[in-house]
């Protein structure tokens, strides 16, 4: 039995710029490459694969296209987890695909986290130095910048003006799991602040019992260290019931999730999230009534 399933962040997509079909065929397109590398790899291979295009797509919170900090820089957060093995990169610049480079510090150190400088040295040793930053998020940095002052540390009580998700994250499955997120972070958030997907059990967790991708206000998922909790709770909890329980006070969370008997669960709070579901070979994806 082999499953993959991705997401791109939950939020309100009627909102975005973009046409639905974007993220939707974005979502797809990342599934099935998941999808092709678990039937010729195995099921990290299908997360970082998966990732990595959504990585690409512009579209997306991660990679190219990532949201900006208050100094108007991609830094990146993505970590994998398989076979009680992880990796994870913090507050890292200009690098493609901070999922694989979170890979390779689980594959080629004694390490599990590496950020900042650190991460980004190393990931130079497999890859070129890369400039994530589209033109449309510099725009929007810039748009976003007049409704902020320089140095605030409370970009909290503006988030109402850049809340906008679009993180992405793989699980997998071919007996084994493995997950993965990667993310931008947050519009305007403090430089070197790190969010929920590079820390064990909080963004990203595969475990025995499941494995787990979570996109919403990276704190909230921190404080509740929502995704080992909830792989602890699963499978007699649902993911959509624990996540209710959960992060009632959160209403901006969603989160995939794959458990040890191959069940596919996804769960979200906001009015969309974008996901797609690869089940042998079929692929299925979010739909939403506009
Ligand atoms: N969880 C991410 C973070 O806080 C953001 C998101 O999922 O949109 O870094």
């Amino acid at each position: 039995m082999k499953k993959v399933i991705v997401h791109g962040g939950a939020g309100d997509f009627s909102k975005s710029d973009h046409d639905i079909t974007e993220y939707k065929e974005g979502v797809e397109n990342a599934v099935q490459a998941g999808y092709d590398a678990l039937v010729t790899g195995n099921a990290l291979d299908a997360v970082v694969h998966a990732v990595s295009s959504l990585e690409d797509n512009p579209l997306f919170n991660a990679g190219t296209g990532a949201v900006l900090n208050v100094e108007g820089e991609v830094e990146a957060d993505a970590m994998v987890m398989f076979q009680g093995r992880m990796g994870a990169v913090g507050a890292l610049r200009n690098m493609r695909n901070p999922v694989q480079v979170a890979r390779l510090v689980m594959d080629e150190t004694d390490h599990v986290f590496l950020v900042g400088e650190g991460a980004y040295s190393f990931g130079r040793r497999w890859f070129d130095h890369y400039d994530p930053v589209t033109e449309e998020r510099r725009e929007k940095f810039e748009e976003l910048k007049s409704h902020f002052l320089r140095g605030d540390t409370r970009w909290k009580k503006n988030a109402h003006l850049y809340s906008e998700h679009g993180t992405v994250g793989a699980v997998a499955f071919d007996g084994d799991l493995a997950a993965a997120t990667s993310t931008g972070g947050i519009w305007l958030k403090l430089k070197g602040r790190i969010g929920d997907s590079p820390l064990a059990g909080c963004g990203t967790y595969a475990g025995e019992k499941a494995a787990l991708s979570a996109t919403g206000i990276g704190e909230n998922i921190v404080r509740s260290v929502f995704s080992k909790s909830v792989h602890d709770l699963l499978p007699e909890f649902s993911l959509e019931k624990a996540l209710k329980m959960m992060l009632a006070h959160s209403p901006e969370t969603g989160a995939i999730a794959i458990d040890s008997g191959g069940t596919v669960e996804y769960a979200f709070n906001t009015n969309n999230m974008a996901w797609a579901i690869c089940d042998r070979g079929n692929v299925s994806s979010f739909e939403v009534n506009i």
